[in-house]
């Protein structure tokens, strides 16, 4: 696709449609919105655009399009692929300031926002409703992001993905058309799910101006607990072990012994340095899930638990997945002068000790350093490794790793990506892992967005 760079006609159009100081070129503004959280290089955009309304996207999006000018859509830029970087520059639409939380429907179990509203702002808002968003990628992240990466979390085991809590939404299309699409009611057999296509699409289909979203009851009771394994492929075992007796886990993370030792000194923690679960279980009795703690403490230790410890408080609960979600940048921080690349994975339960045991491999053999965290209940792992800036050699191994990784979960029956997306960096193994059916995903991006426009040079490879 051939783009058109923004000339002094184009910018004067533009600047027209939205007040001035929502309308920019400055030096800084532009280098803000040229990286997210990635190792990927920075794309500058040529102006950053922050919207207030459907009617402002519609008249951006009518002009770009007839322009053959890029439109790259931005939350936090907290994603871990490069899905918002613009590659091909263009406008960016930073959606922060269209944050407002339109209504709340308490009795229906679902609120309206626009796309900038923030997930833990939207909680914090629930909070005396007894309901929330389940959702929970840990970085501060918008909705309108959550839902074009699909993100989950370390709760996904049970409560699902982004995908499964979005039931309406306004979209802008690329030629400026406002399309609603999805249903208020909470079940639909009706038509194509057109829903399901925008979630996850990364902004290269439409953009989200605003959402339905679906909310549950808070659990009324908690438990928790943390077990210590001798070896990552004993602590995968309870993994399955655990989904398997239909105990339902509200979380079950799996963390490497390097990322305990890190959490232990930054966070003040004193957990042994051993691969470790941690499991959460969410229920209406603590009857209930006492005797469900039971259970778990004995597929454990049949499964040769170093350490069972139950029945944490609330209070170590929340500063262990403080920990937990604060952990990528805890790695950053403690690796001063070095670049972070997270990769993200997911096969089939049976497969994932198998897949731990080839990362475990691949690090030890290549001698690079990496960091397991993984949402192990879904068979998600993240392998977060760390190589110094400028250091090509050990560029070239880090590289290789995750190659290998990729390949390996794609030959186990898995994905090259839970839920960080494809953006720039898994563009490459979508051939792979779709074969002919990438060839239908593409007549789909043509059929929305025939230009292009839609945040460009991501996805497809
Ligand atoms: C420390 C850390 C931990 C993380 N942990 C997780 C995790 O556990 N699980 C997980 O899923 N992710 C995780 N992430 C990644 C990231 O937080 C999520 O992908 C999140 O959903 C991105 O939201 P955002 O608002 O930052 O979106 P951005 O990064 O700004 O954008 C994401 C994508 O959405 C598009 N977009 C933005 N707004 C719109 C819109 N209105 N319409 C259409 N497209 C739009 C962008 O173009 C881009 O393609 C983590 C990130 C960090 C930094």
């Amino acid at each position: 696709m051939q783009f058109n760079s923004l000339t002094e006609t184009h910018i004067k159009a533009l600047q027209s449609m939205v007040d001035a100081d929502r309308f920019s070129t400055g030096e800084s503004v532009l280098d803000l919105h040229a990286r997210d959280q990635s190792y990927h290089p920075r794309s500058r955009p040529e102006a950053v655009i922050w919207p207030l309304s459907a009617t402002e996207v519609s008249g951006i999006l009518k002009y770009a399009d007839e322009h053959r000018i890029p439109i790259t859509g931005w939350g936090s830029g907290s994603s871990l692929e490069g899905n918002p970087i613009p590659m091909k520059h263009g406008i960016v639409l930073d959606f922060s300031q269209m944050n407002r939380i339109l209504e709340i429907r308490e009795e229906d179990f679902q609120a309206d926002v626009e796309p900038g509203v923030i997930y833990q702002d939207l909680n914090a808002k629930l909070k005396h409703t007894g309901l929330f968003f389940p959702p929970d990628p840990g970085a501060r992240a918008t909705i309108g992001g959550m839902i074009a990466n699909n993100a989950s979390g370390t709760r996904t085991v049970y409560y699902g993905s982004t995908k499964d809590y979005v039931l309406q939404l306004t979209v802008v299309m690329a030629n400026g058309e406002i399309v609603e699409m999805g249903t208020r009611s909470s079940k639909t057999s009706s038509g194509y799910d057109l829903i399901r296509l925008m979630v996850g699409s990364e902004g290269t289909l439409g953009i989200v101006v605003k959402a339905t979203v679906r909310l549950t009851g808070l659990p009324p009771e908690f438990s928790a607990a943390v077990a210590t394994f001798p070896s990552v492929e004993t602590a995968g075992k309870a993994v399955f072990e655990i989904k398997r007796a239909g105990l339902n886990p509200a979380a079950l993370e799996l963390l490497g012994p390097e990322s305990i030792a890190l959490m232990n000194k930054e966070e003040n923690l004193d957990l042994s340095v051993s691969p470790t679960l941690f499991i959460e279980f969410h229920g209406i009795t603590t009857g209930q899930l006492s005797e469900v703690l039971e259970m778990a403490e004995e597929i454990c230790r049949t499964e040769g638990c170093l350490q069972f410890r139950p029945g944490l408080g609330r209070a170590e609960r929340d500063h262990i997945f403080k920990a937990r979600h604060g952990l990528g940048e805890t790695i950053i921080r403690n690796h001063p002068g070095c670049r972070v690349l997270s990769t993200d994975v997911a096969v089939p339960n049976t497969q994932y000790p198998e897949l731990i045991k080839t990362i475990r491999e691949e690090v030890d053999a290549s001698k690079i350093v990496g960091y397991t965290l993984s949402h192990a209940g879904d068979g998600n792992v993240h392998l977060v490794v760390v190589g110094k800036k400028g250091d090509k050699t050990e560029w070239d191994k880090i590289d290789r790793v995750v190659n290998t990784v990729v390949a390996r979960a794609l030959n186990l029956g898995g994905t090259a990506t839970g839920e960080h997306g494809v953006g720039i960096g898994k563009r490459k193994y979508m051939a792979t892992e779709h074969g002919s059916s990438l060839q239908w995903m593409q007549r789909v991006k043509s059929l929305f967005d025939p230009n292009g426009i839609l945040n460009p040079g991501k996805i497809f490879p």
